[in-house]
């Protein structure tokens, strides 16, 4: 781990001495020593203090640059000046989920991540508030994910709603806990947009970085992580959409204000639709999808079931505050819905995964009379993923366990993913052929 208040990587002092007993000019030798090695920097154990971990610097599991970002926020918290009020905060900050520099303790922790935006990928944070292993000890929530980019703004502007909003001697702990990561996200979602590379291609440098951010695609295998992942951008798009069209109805800009409040519900009904296997082009082909799929299921209020009626009409173009105030009532109430709802599904995508190990062990048990059963064909070529995967999930759900499944799927990334997902399900590929441009995928139900 590195301080970032003693600008470099060196290592912790702390964790390497054990000092019982000393004489003052021993003590006052080995602080002389220590700034000629550029290690006496003031507070040790303070907010300043910053704990990150190696991250993309020297560890080959890295994401980002953990410690770049520790050395950004030392605008935040300079070392020797900070503010007396956050003697207890604690910063740490992990390059991945790892959790090397244990962010998920802290009072603000940090992990890196990526994000893609078309062709491009950006450094991401997720940042987790309110962890502590003293009093009673609790793991961080996660609150939102912000561009690399934005993480000393979004904490800068934390700590003024802190300062802004406390009871008097609150702490920041205490004030996490008491106002709730809804508030807390609320205020930081306009952190969280990230332009696009064309408008601002810094976003998709990582601090300190000179070349463009990249990151490995997921692996083999990681279908429903990818398709997690899907849902949760989606979801956290309409919540910026949501944030836009208040501030823009506050403006009184009530037209455009209703215009984000549809593009919200939008985003949160394509979320919805990802467990489903559907990936929507346009507009009235979400709609209808979403209705179709989700009219008559009860899984989502009576009010919320028919959500081209209700926001699909924009009004006039001079439109009135009333008009744009019930739109956006509408649409904070479908996001919040198809959150839930989100959550729900998501948890279909997780279920009946295996440990790598197992799902090899279930492939080498493939019977070779599986092969003679009656075959269903599912073309999937042309399908990108994750939603391939998802539709061959879904289709298996269907089947009878023994029955067997050919999966038409195109190659590159869908052949590379698919079948290792699949197995990693608990399911048996028996083969993988190439025929022509794609594969047919030969998969026998067992779970
Ligand atoms: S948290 Fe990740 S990036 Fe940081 S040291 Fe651990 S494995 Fe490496």
């Amino acid at each position: 781990m590195s301080r970032s208040g003693s600008r470099d990587s060196r290592p912790t002092i702390q964790q390497n001495l054990c000092i019982r007993w000393v004489p003052t000019d021993r003590v006052k030798d080995l602080y002389e020593r220590l700034v000629a090695v550029d290690l006496g920097d003031p507070g040790a154990e303070l907010v300043e203090d910053i704990i990150a971990c190696p991250g993309t610097d020297t560890c080959g599991l890295g994401i980002t640059s953990s410690k770049g970002v520790a050395r950004a926020l030392a605008e935040i918290f300079p070392p020797g000046q900070v503010p007396e009020d956050l003697r207890d905060v604690s910063v740490k900050i992990s390059g991945c989920h790892n959790s090397c520099a244990q962010h998920h303790i802290a009072t603000i922790g940090l992990h890196g991540v990526g994000k893609r935006m078309g062709a491009h990928v950006a450094p991401h944070y997720e940042l987790h508030l309110g962890g502590r292993i003293t009093g009673q000890p609790k793991i961080g929530q996660m609150t939102v994910k912000l561009p690399a980019k934005n993480v000393p703004v979004a904490l800068s502007h934390l700590l003024a709603v802190w300062r802004r909003d406390r009871q008097e001697g609150e702490s920041l702990l205490a004030f996490i806990d008491r106002t709730g990561k809804a508030k807390l996200k609320e205020e930081l979602i306009p952190f969280t947009i990230l332009p696009p590379f064309e408008e601002d291609s810094s976003y998709y440098y990582d601090w300190e970085a000179d070349e463009e951010f990249v990151m490995e695609d997921l692996g083999p295998g990681e279908c429903a992580g990818g398709a997690l992942e899907m849902i949760e951008n989606r979801i956290l798009e309409a919540e910026q959409e949501l944030y836009v069209a208040r501030l823009l109805a506050e403006k009184d800009q009530h037209a455009t204000a209703v215009n984000k409040a549809y593009r919200a519900v939008l985003a949160a009904a394509k979320a919805v639709l990802v467990p489903e296997g559907i990936d929507p082009n346009t507009d009235a082909e979400t709609f209808v999808e979403f209705e179709r799929r989700f009219g008559v299921t009860g899984m989502i209020a009576a009010e919320y079931t028919t959500p081209s009626a209700k926001i699909g009409d924009l009004g006039p173009k001079e439109t009135t505050a009333a008009f744009a105030a019930e739109k956006l009532r509408y649409a904070k109430g479908f996001v919040e819905a198809c959150k839930t709802m989100s959550e729900e599904l998501g948890q279909k995508l997780k279920a009946n995964e295996t440990k790598p190990d197992q799902a090899t062990q279930t492939a080498a048990a493939v019977s070779p009379a599986a092969v003679t059963k009656p075959v269903t064909t599912l073309d999937l070529r042309g399908v990108m993923c994750p939603i391939n995967y998802v539709k061959t999930k879904l289709k298996l759900e269907m089947m009878e366990p023994g029955e067997v499944l050919e999966v038409w799927l195109d190659a590159g990334e869908p052949i590379k993913n698919v079948p290792q997902s699949l197995r990693n399900d608990g399911q048996n590929v028996i083969s993988e052929v190439p025929s022509e441009s794609y594969y047919k995928v030969t998969v026998e139900k067992v779970v």
